[in-house]
C-alpha cells in the first residue's frame, strides 16, 4: 500500500476538474470506490432520509494510517497515483485525491480508521469553514468508516435541488446493487433509515447476484465474447416493454457510455428488458481521466469496441428472439399468392390485423378458475369438437408431409398453416374470456419480489392493484399476496407480467395502456406456446373442426403475430399457371 501523498501541480492540473459531488448517491460513489480500492471484503453502506442526513460507509480493508488522515482529505492528495504515466494506465477506481476534501466541503465529516498492523486507529472530525481538522485516536476495528452529515448544509440552493429521500435512496439502492454486480467477491450491505435493504453475500458469483438483482423470471441470457483484444459479457432478459435498461460497466466501473449503448441498439431494434454490459479491455486502451465524477470514459478504438457490443449483444438477444415477432405483417412474399382481402363474404383490411404492430380492442380478463390442467389435452378437445355443423362448401383433401393443411372451397384451393390458424383461435378465446373482468386469487404463500421491482412498488402498487397484484410490505420488503386469475389459465409467469407491467408504467405512466399492451405481446406469445405443432397429424374432422373455428373468428386470415394462416389459390390463378388461359 502506497503512502498519501499531495500530487504535484503539474499533475494535479491534468486531472479531470469539475464538480464531484452533486447529491447523496455521488458521495456514496466515491466512499464505495475508496472502500473497494482498500480491498474491503466485507461494505456496509447506510443512510438515513435517501442520504441527505446522513451517509455511513464502513469497510474492512486496509485502512488509512493515523498520520495520513489529515493528508487524505487534502485537495490533489492520493495513494493511488504519483507520477504521470500512471495517468496512462489507472487500475484503481480512485486517483484524483479529491473526493474526501470535496465532500468535506460541503458536509460535516468523520473518519474513523485503523491500518490492520496498527494496535489502535484514528478518528478525523471536520467541520467545514474550520482550517484543521480534529484529531484523535481511538479503538476501533481495522479498516474505515467514514460518515458524512448535513450535506450541503452550507448550499442551501443546491439542497433545494435535491429529489425527495425516495428519490434520492433509488439512485444509492441502485447504485449498491451495480457495485455488488460488479464486485461479487465482495459482500455489501444497504441500510435505509436503520432497515436492512439489500445485502450480498461476497461470495457469489455475478449471474448469482445479477438474478438476486433481476430475479430469475423471466430467465437470464448470457453471452460472453471474447475478440479484438477485449472481453465482453452480456447479461439480457428480455420482457415485454417499451426499451430497454441498458447499464454498461467498462473494467470494474460503473460508466455511461454511448459507444456501448448504441451498439446495443444497432443490434436489434426490438430490444425490450433488462440489458447489463460487462466490458473488459487493457487499460491503456480506455481513457478514464475524462469525466470528475469518472462517470464516462474513452476509448482509443471505439469503433472495435462498438463491433464487439454489438457483436455480443445480437447474440445474446438472437436467442431470445421468438420466431413469431420478426415475422410481422408483410408476410406474403411466399410468391405463391397475393393476400385475399376477403374471405367468406367478410373484408380484412391491413388495419383490421391484430398483430404484434397493430393494437386492438381494449384488455380483457378471464373467467375460468386456475387449475393444473393438461392445457395442450384441453386445446385439442376444444379445437376438435364438432358441433355438426355443416362443411357442405369445403372438402378437406389431405393433409401435406410437411403439415399444411389441403381444402377446396368452391373455386379455391386453400392451404392451412395449422399452428397459426389453431394460434389465432386460442388468441381469441383468451380474449374473449379477459374481456369479462379481472379476478384476483389469493396466494397461500406470499411470493417474494426481487429487489430491482421492489423500488417501483413504493410508487406503483396502487395501480398494479387494479390490474389484480395485491402486496404485502415486511420490515423493507416487498411481497406478493395477491394474483390476477388470468396469470395461472394463461400459464403466465407471475413476475414475468409484473415486471413488464412496471416497465410500462415506467415509460408511459399509464395502467390501462400498459396492462392492454404487456398482455397483448404475452397473449400472443401465449396463443404461439399453447398452439400444436405444424407437423401434428390431423383427422379429416380435426382439420374440418379447425377450419370451422378459424372461420368464426374475427381476424381469421393472420396469426396474432402477423403471420397468415391461409393461402388462397382459386381455379383462375391454376389455370393461368398452367398455361390454359
Ligand atoms: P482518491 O481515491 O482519488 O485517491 P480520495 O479523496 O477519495 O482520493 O481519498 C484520498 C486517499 O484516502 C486515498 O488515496 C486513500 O489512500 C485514502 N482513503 C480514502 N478512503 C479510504 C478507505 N476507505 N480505506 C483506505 N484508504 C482510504
Ligand atoms: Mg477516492
Amino acid at each position: 500500500m502506497r503512502h498519501i501523498q499531495r500530487l504535484h501541480s503539474s499533475l494535479a492540473s491534468k486531472i479531470a476538474a469539475g464538480e464531484v459531488i452533486e447529491r447523496p448517491v455521488s458521495v456514496v460513489k466515491e466512499l464505495l470506490e475508496n472502500s473497494i480500492d482498500a480491498a474491503g471484503t466485507r461494505i456496509t453502506v447506510s443512510v438515513f432520509q435517501g442520504g441527505k442526513s446522513d451517509i455511513i460507509v464502513e469497510d474492512d480493508g486496509t485502512g488509512i494510517p493515523v498520520d495520513e488522515l489529515e493528508l487524505a482529505v487534502e485537495s490533489h492528495a492520493t495513494s493511488k497515483i504519483s507520477a504521470e504515466r500512471d495517468l496512462e494506465s489507472i487500475s484503481t477506481l480512485g486517483y484524483r485525491g479529491e473526493a474526501l476534501w470535496s465532500i468535506s466541503s460541503v458536509s460535516r465529516l468523520e473518519i474513523r480508521s485503523r491500518t490492520p498492523d496498527s494496535s489502535s486507529g484514528g478518528i478525523l472530525s471536520l467541520q467545514p469553514g474550520e482550517k484543521e481538522p480534529r484529531i484523535d485516536s481511538i479503538n476501533c476495528s481495522p479498516g474505515t468508516r467514514v460518515q458524512v452529515s448535513d450535506l450541503f448544509f452550507n448550499l442551501p440552493a443546491r439542497r433545494k435541488f435535491q429529489g425527495s429521500a425516495r428519490g434520492e435512496f433509488t439512485r444509492i439502492s441502485r447504485l449498491v446493487r451495480d457495485f455488488a454486480l460488479l464486485y461479487p467477491e465482495t459482500g455489501f450491505t444497504l441500510i435505509h433509515d436503520d432497515r436492512d435493504v439489500f445485502s450480498s453475500l461476497g461470495c457469489n458469483t455475478k449471474r448469482e447476484v445479477l438474478e438476486s438483482i433481476w430475479g430469475d423470471e423471466p430467465s437470464v441470457l448470457y453471452y460472453d465474447l471474447k475478440e479484438n483484444g477485449m472481453e465482453v459479457e452480456v447479461c439480457y432478459q428480455p420482457f415485454s416493454g417499451k426499451r430497454v435498461n441498458i447499464s454498461t460497466f467498462v473494467n470494474g466501473r460503473i460508466v455511461r457510455d454511448p459507444v456501448i449503448r448504441a451498439a446495443a441498439n444497432a443490434c436489434d431494434a426490438g430490444l425490450s428488458g433488462n440489458l447489463a454490459v460487462f466490458l473488459n479491455i487493457p487499460s491503456g486502451n480506455v481513457d478514464v481521466n475524462i469525466h470528475p465524477a469518472k462517470a464516462e470514459v474513452r476509448f482509443k478504438n471505439s469503433s472495435s469496441v462498438f463491433e464487439s457490443v454489438r457483436n455480443a449483444v445480437t447474440n445474446v438477444a438472437g436467442s431470445s428472439v421468438q420466431e413469431g415477432r420478426n415475422i410481422l405483417a408483410g408476410s406474403s412474399k411466399s410468391g405463391l399468392q397475393s393476400m385475399p382481402f376477403s374471405w367468406n363474404g367478410r373484408s380484412y383490411t391491413q388495419g383490421t390485423y391484430d398483430s404484434l404492430t397493430c393494437r386492438v380492442s381494449a384488455p380483457p380478463p378471464f373467467e375460468e378458475t386456475s387449475e393444473k390442467r393438461n392445457i395442450a389435452e384441453e386445446e385439442k378437445s376444444q379445437v376438435w369438437q364438432i358441433d355438426s355443423a355443416d362443411f357442405e362448401d369445403v372438402t378437406y383433401t389431405g393433409q401435406m408431409r410437411a403439415g399444411y393443411l389441403v381444402f377446396e372451397k368452391g373455386r379455391t384451393l386453400l392451404l392451412m398453416d395449422l399452428h397459426a390458424a389453431h394460434e389465432r383461435i386460442n388468441f381469441e378465446r383468451v380474449k374473449a374470456s379477459f374481456e369479462k373482468g379481472i379476478k384476483k386469487q389469493v396466494l397461500t404463500d406470499l411470493q417474494p419480489v426481487s429487489p430491482s421491482l421492489s423500488e417501483f412498488l413504493e410508487e406503483h402498487a396502487e395501480e398494479l392493484s387494479e390490474a389484480g397484484f395485491g402486496f404485502v410490505k415486511n420490515g423493507g420488503s416487498w411481497f406478493i399476496s395477491e394474483i390476477p386469475t388470468f396469470l395461472a389459465d394463461l400459464s403466465l409467469g407471475t413476475l414475468e407480467v409484473l415486471r413488464s407491467l412496471i416497465a410500462e408504467l415506467e415509460s408511459c405512466g399509464s395502467l390501462s395502456t400498459s396492462l392492454e399492451r404487456t398482455l397483448w405481446l404475452k397473449w400472443a406469445d401465449m396463443a404461439c406456446k399453447r398452439s400444436i405443432k405444424l407437423t401434428s397429424r390431423m383427422e379429416a374432422e380435426e382439420a374440418l373442426s379447425l377450419y370451422r373455428q378459424l372461420e368464426k373468428c374475427n381476424n381469421p386470415l393472420f396469426c396474432p403475430h402477423g403471420r397468415p394462416t391461409l393461402i388462397f389459390l382459386d381455379l383462375d390463378r391454376l389455370t393461368r399457371e398452367f398455361g390454359r388461359k
